[in-house]
């Protein structure tokens, strides 16, 4: 076992930190006040070599490893939270399912876009009625001829402000083995987007509905039976969630640490009084800790998708520390912290949505206790009213 990088990855972590100093820092606290996708940070990113990083070579990408793609996060992240996202999108969201499982075609018809950073895409899983029950959803996709027509309605997905793309999660036949994705083209007739809504983070997202959009059936990405495959992808989303949570408590302890050091209060620094010291400790554990579990998963699964149960732990573990982590970091600074003009609110607020976000910490708990136990705990108990009868 060995808990350091090779050499070859602190080169690749100092050269991502020398283009996040040189392009991203000066710009960081505009940048995360803006809702926006920031396609300027992403052509950047893929001059450098910094889109696809998860992607095979073949496909544009670079070939390069999970890990690779955590430690582009956390240096990017460590100068610019915000153009994290980007690292995000081009590495672990839901292209890189896309990239998995698209037809040559499909490939050709969208990547080099996607990864030159004039494209983003958004993906489309959770409905009204379908959110941490996933496989509830109801949006279909009905064969017609040589075409697919789509009827239903999707929230909250990210990015949909700015994407001319969207993977959509949709049901063929009933059950789970029912359910597969498409892939819809922003301005395809039956297709409305929504005015965009905010989150607590001030990230935008609109509602998606589909109005009998037709779509060329060789848009269908992932056929009936795709779902367990798309989950696989998803693990992969979680661990960029995950290396996200955990960059921006970084972020945030490092200017509190920073504050501690310079603000005199009772004519000592802040960081001279115990109970300060201890909450820096106690930060200190959180963040080592739940980094171990997020290499361990992102390591392990180099060759392919991490697994379900280290990605869950990981994720749980970064989310709930990178909140916590960033919410104590408002406290040790004060005022200072709580203003919008620190990034440290921001990382606190954005921290706080992947605790709900791709798969909440609860879900993840339940994943981590069938493991435990060593049997499947169906959801799906009795409802009250039933029980009643
Ligand atoms: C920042 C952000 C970005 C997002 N981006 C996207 C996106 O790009 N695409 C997309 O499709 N969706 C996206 N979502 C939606 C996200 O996937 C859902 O919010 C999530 O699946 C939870 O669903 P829900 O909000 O409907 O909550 P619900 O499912 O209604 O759950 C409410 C609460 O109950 C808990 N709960 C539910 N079931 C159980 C259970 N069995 N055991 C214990 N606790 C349970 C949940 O953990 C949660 O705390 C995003 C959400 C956020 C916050």
């Amino acid at each position: 076992m060995n808990f350091e990088f090779t050499e070859e990855q602190k080169l690749f972590a100092d050269s991502v930190r020398r283009f996040g100093l040189t392009h991203l820092e000066k710009d960081a606290l505009k940048r995360a006040h803006d809702p926006r996708f920031p396609f300027d940070v992403a052509k950047l990113m893929s001059q450098q070599g910094l889109m696809g990083i998860t992607i095979s070579e073949a496909d544009g990408g670079q070939g390069g490893t999970l890990t690779d793609a955590v430690i582009a996060i956390e240096q990017i992240a460590a100068v610019c939270p915000r153009s994290a996202d980007v690292v995000q999108f081009g590495s672990f969201g839901p292209i890189r399912t896309f990239a998995e499982y698209g037809t040559a075609q499909q490939k050709k018809r969208w990547l080099p876009e996607l990864l030159s950073g004039h494209m983003v895409m958004s993906l489309g899983m959770t409905e009204p009625e379908a959110g941490s029950a996933a496989t509830d959803l109801t949006t279909t996709a009905k064969p017609d001829g040589a075409h697919h027509i789509i009827n239903g309605t999707k929230v909250f997905p990210t990015f949909s402000p700015d994407a001319a793309v969207f993977l959509i999660y949709v049901r063929f036949g009933p059950g789970v083995g029912g359910i597969g994705s498409a892939i819809v083209e922003r301005n395809t007739p039956g297709f409305a987007i929504g005015p965009p809504q905010q989150f607590m983070s001030g990230e935008e997202w609109c509602e998606l509905h589909f109005d009998n959009c037709r779509i060329p059936a060789e848009n269908v990405l992932l056929g009936p039976g795709g779902f367990k495959k798309q989950m696989s992808g998803f693990n992969v989303e979680r661990i960029g969630n995950a290396a996200r949570a955990l960059a921006f408590g970084r972020y945030a302890f490092d200017r509190a640490r920073e504050h501690a050091q310079v603000r005199e209060q009772f004519g000592r620094p802040l960081c001279e009084f115990q109970g300060l010291q201890w909450k820096f400790a106690d930060m200190a554990i959180k963040l080592e800790s739940a980094q171990l579990l997020l290499y361990r998963a992102a390591a392990n699964a180099d060759r392919g998708f991490p697994s379900a149960y280290e990605t869950a732990i990981a994720k749980a573990a970064c989310n709930q520390v990178g909140f916590d982590v960033a919410s104590e970091s408002v406290q040790v600074m004060g005022a200072t912290g709580y203003s919008r003009a620190a990034l440290v609110e921001y990382c606190m607020r954005r921290c706080r949505g992947w605790m709900i976000a791709g798969g909440s910490v609860e879900i993840l708990k339940n994943r981590i206790a069938e493991h435990v136990f060593d049997r499947r705990f169906d959801q799906r108990g009795r409802s009250h009213a039933d029980a009643a009868e």
